[in-house]
């Protein structure tokens, strides 16, 4: 695999906004590259957009109009002499006839190549390539093109089983059904829906796990056919499927099952091919300690800090480097996790109102410097919080030399944090750091619905 093209990168177009905007201009900035910022119009006075070297205004506020705009944006990094597109995560990151379309315009998309882009976006297809590699995989169907078929899938596999759209993401696109009626009834609507949401229907059935914790494994590849994993993160802590909170290393479980996860997620990255960064997603089974693949994500993930902080890497700049054509800097052996970090993802939400998004104007904000904190954020006094992009606005990370430190940590900061304007997630992360539940790594992805919240809401 000599034949790489080494194509050095001088200017990249970031064509994404808030915290990773400035998490990738950081990286890109650390390895001499210029910066091109896609700004929407509600975006032009950003933090990302004072830090780059310039911006370009790619459309008014809906994404639809602007960070999804696929013309708009490939315009403006040929127009503005980029040689490099980031995609960041969410928006078209994952969008495979975007990642081509950077390639045939000649600009390096940073990322993986777009072949492993479109099968990593198909889950059915994600799944096949996990259960030839010999990973564990949930028992499921192919795509189910009827509802008599569903029927006939989720009867083999035994309910509770979840309809799944094929390219769903971002914690959409599922529904549990606990019998056939359910099904029955569940199932033209879950197609719509996929349909409208992700311009395709497509849907399987799969197995649902009743106390499951989601773990996933960090890896990284290069373009010479070199691929590593950097350990585990456990993201269980979810609400609406989306993640709360999420940890390095991840607790409680036995060194063998650690090892055979880390295991098949470097397996899958093999498999797929991976040039770039990606996450190797799992379900675990609180229950029977079985632990199966669920999905894999090309793309930076939003909660890599806290693998750069046990690992002492920079993800971001590693993707840079795979996609000028640079060899991975480190080998499997040179990967060893130090200590524990925490992550607690500050969204604009109420948690009093079920984590609903909410609107308005940062009057105060404020994170101070403590050791052992790393914030990722956008935010500063005045940001306006719209209708039109997601509600995260910080992500603190705390790195201890344990778990049990590195809880400590994120407690002192989220007690001396000062956010107001909107409501955040900061009190309820400081419930749930705190919970017993928590402390002893026993919670499952349904926590917060059945425990969490409705203790929180009693005790605040
Ligand atoms: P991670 O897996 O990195 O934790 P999330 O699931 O939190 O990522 O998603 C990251 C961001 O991308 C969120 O803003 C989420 O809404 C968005 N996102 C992810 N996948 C999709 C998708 N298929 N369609 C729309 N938005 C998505
Ligand atoms: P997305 O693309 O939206 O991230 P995933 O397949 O990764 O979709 O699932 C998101 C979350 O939904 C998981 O982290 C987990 O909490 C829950 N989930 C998904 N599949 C299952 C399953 N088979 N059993 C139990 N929970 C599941
Ligand atoms: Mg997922």
């Amino acid at each position: 695999m000599s034949d790489v093209e080494y194509r050095p990168i001088k200017r990249v177009f970031v064509a994404n906004r808030g915290e990773i905007a400035v998490r990738v201009i950081r990286s890109c900035r650390d390895l001499g590259i210029e910066t091109v910022l896609a700004v929407s119009t509600a975006d032009r006075d950003s933090v990302p957009a004072r830090l780059a070297d310039r911006t370009v205004c790619i459309g008014p506020p809906a994404a639809r109009a602007s960070y999804l705009n696929m013309p708009s944006l490939i315009a403006a990094a040929l127009g503005s002499g980029c040689d490099a597109l980031h995609p960041g995560y969410g928006f078209l990151s994952e969008n495979p006839e975007f990642a081509q379309l950077c390639v045939d315009n000649g600009l390096t998309f940073v990322g993986p190549s777009p072949h492993v882009v479109a099968e990593a976006g198909d889950k059915a297809r994600a799944r096949e390539i996990a259960r030839s590699a010999g990973i564990p995989v949930l028992t499921g169907s192919p795509i189910v093109t009827d509802v008599d078929a569903a029927s006939h899938a989720a009867a083999d596999i035994g309910y509770p089983v979840l309809i799944k759209a094929s390219a769903g993401g971002g914690g959409r696109g599922m529904s549990v059904v606990e019998n056939d009626a359910e099904l029955r009834a569940r199932f033209s609507a879950a197609g719509s829906e996929a349909q409208s949401a992700f311009g395709d229907g497509s849907l399987f059935v799969e197995k649902y796990i009743r106390r499951a914790r989601h773990i996933e494994v960090q890896v990284l590849g290069d373009r010479h056919g070199a691929v590593v994993q950097l350990g585990e993160r456990d993201c269980t802590l979810q609400r609406r499927h989306q993640k709360v909170i999420e940890e390095s290393p991840a607790p409680g479980l036995s060194a063998d099952t650690r090892s055979r996860i880390r295991s098949s997620g470097l397996a899958f990255a093999q498999a797929i091919g991976l040039d770039s960064a990606g996450t190797v997603e799992f379900i675990y089974d609180a229950d029977t300690g079985d632990y199966a693949f669920l999905e894999f994500n090309a793309r930076i993930q939003v909660e890599h800090p806290v693998t750069e902080c046990v690992t002492g890497t920079d993800l971001v700049r590693q993707q840079l480097r795979s996609a000028q054509g640079d060899r991975l800097e480190f080998g499997q052996d040179d990967v060893t996790t130090t200590g524990h970090a925490i992550e607690v993802r500050i969204t604009s939400e109420s948690p009093k109102d079920g984590f609903l998004p909410r609107t308005g104007t940062l009057t105060k904000w404020h994170i101070p410097d403590m050791d052992g904190i790393r914030v990722d954020s956008q935010a500063e006094e005045g940001y306006v919080v719209g209708p039109y992009y997601d509600s995260l606005l910080a992500k603190v990370v705390a790195y201890g030399t344990d778990r049990d430190d590195a809880i400590a940590k994120m407690l002192s900061v989220l007690d001396a944090l000062k956010v107001t304007g909107v409501p955040t997630t900061a009190e309820f992360a400081r419930f749930a750091l705190d919970h017993n539940d928590f402390r002893s790594a026993g919670v499952s992805t349904n926590w917060i619905a059945d425990t969490g919240l409705p203790e929180f809401l009693e005790t605040s």
